[in-house]
């Protein structure tokens, strides 16, 4: 068995995309997070149990929810910003939300995975 990576080593497997357990295997099949099945070097299940993803949604919305606060924020510092329009800013801040979830979700996901895998490890041959 492998030695646990580091938590830093960790957060750049998952922001990579990558296996948890060999760091070698792809996690996604598609865009924007369609998972595989199992990693395609190791074998090793990437769905321990159904609606196992949900965490990762839970850690995209929150890590969204985080950012667009953030900006919001700084743009209140910014003079002149409260010169555009409310429907302007409804625009704005609603895409940059979608774009933020888009964007958000693989790492999210691949997060998730590292993390688990991290706390408590499995096998690549336990049956699914
Ligand atoms: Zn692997």
């Amino acid at each position: 068995m492998r030695a646990r990576p580091s938590f830093p080593q960790l957060l750049l497997n998952a922001l990579h995309g990558r296996c948890p357990n060999c760091r070698q295997g792809r996690v996604f099949r598609g865009w924007p997070n369609r998972v595989l099945p199992r990693c395609p070097d190791c074998g090793l299940s990437y769905f321990r149990e159904s609606g196992y993803y949900l965490g990762g949604m839970i850690i995209t919305y929150i890590l969204t929810a985080f950012i667009l606060l953030a900006a919001y924020l700084v743009s209140l510092l910014i003079p002149g910003a409260g010169a555009f329009s409310e429907n302007f800013k409804f625009v704005f801040w609603t895409c940059l939300a979608i774009l933020l979830t888009l964007v958000l979700v693989r790492p999210a996901y691949s997060l998730w995975l590292s993390l688990d895998f991290w706390l408590d490890p499995w096998q690549p041959d336990e049956p699914t």
